[in-house]
């Protein structure tokens, strides 16, 4: 690929740690050309960076849905919506609804495993950007109850953990709709992360591809290894007309995240790049 091209990358308006300024300047410092932030279930990081210029960066407007699907939840991310199409904004707010409901929800299962004011602790974190797990997780930490964000996942806020509430997310075809209906192309994100069975997983693509879903993020393999599920994935995409997306789902600097750029630099053949609609022709992938 010979453009740097990032097209998964948090803010403080949802669960980054960096403000849509300091994340710009990172991404600037790793030579990327073509970048979305893509915030849980806002464009509020998107917008303040679009309203601020990005020079040399080129920005998209990006979301990352959350959706229902097969009694678990999966994340699709929104590329190149227009931001002022009609009903967008409306849809997320009816989505960012959600979000405060299952965070009280949360703290009362927090507070009858003996953890008090996780409600007020977790929003103080979020500082008014879109409420997560990961907030809650954070505060945790920050209580000395878990030593770590992982521990706070596992032990409290991962599916099936005491406080773990599900959520009445969209539908994934609805996710795929709305971001269609804003002129961008939806993308379903870090396939690997589901911890799916193959067959789980097949059947995932097929449904979103039959969806009208557009294209999946292709992961970082460590090393080019996995060539087994590299090729296995490839031909997933192949067979349903998928085209693909990449992206390092940074959120912060710590060890934990990849940084901005840091994605997958050789794709598989005969899979179209979304952002070859984006990128002028010598910004294409070429593997
Ligand atoms: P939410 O959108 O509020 O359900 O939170 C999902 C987010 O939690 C993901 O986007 C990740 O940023 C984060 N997350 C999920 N699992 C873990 C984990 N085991 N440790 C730390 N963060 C996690
Ligand atoms: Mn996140
Ligand atoms: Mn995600
Ligand atoms: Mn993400």
């Amino acid at each position: 690929m010979s453009a740097r091209i990032d097209l998964h990358l948090h803010t403080t308006a949802s669960d980054g740690t960096l403000s849509p300024a300091e994340l710009l300047a990172l991404v600037a410092e790793n030579g990327i050309a073509l970048m979305a932030v893509t915030d849980h279930d806002t464009l509020a990081g998107y917008r303040e960076l679009a309203a601020m210029g990005t020079g040399q960066v080129q920005l998209l407007c990006g979301i990352e849905w959350s959706a229902r699907w097969s009694g678990g939840e999966v994340h699709v991310v929104g590329l190149g919506m227009d931001p002022q199409a009609p009903a967008l904004q409306a849809t997320i707010d009816r989505q960012q609804a959600l979000r405060p409901e299952r965070a009280s929800r949360m703290a009362e299962r927090l507070a009858k495993c003996g953890i008090a004011d996780a409600l007020a602790g977790a929003s103080a974190i979020a500082a008014g950007g879109s409420i997560g797990r990961v907030h809650f997780a954070r505060y945790l930490v920050q209580c000395g109850v878990v030593h770590s964000e992982d521990e706070a996942f596992r032990r409290y806020l991962g599916d099936g953990a005491r406080a773990h509430v599900r959520c009445e997310w969209p539908m994934l075809d609805e996710v795929i709709a709305w971001t269609q209906a804003a002129g961008g192309v939806a993308v379903l994100a870090h396939p690997m992360k589901y911890r799916l069975t193959r067959t789980k997983l097949a059947g995932l693509m097929a449904e979103f591809a039959e969806a009208g879903g557009d294209a999946v993020e292709w992961p970082l393999f460590p090393a080019g290894q996995q060539k087994d599920t590299q090729r296995w994935l490839a031909k997933q995409l192949r067979s349903h007309g998928l085209g693909l997306s990449v992206g390092s789902d940074f959120h912060g600097q710590d060890s934990r995240w990849n940084r901005p750029g840091k994605v997958a630099q050789v794709l598989p053949e005969g899979i179209e790049p979304v952002w070859s609609r984006w990128l002028p022709v010598d910004g294409v992938a070429s593997p």
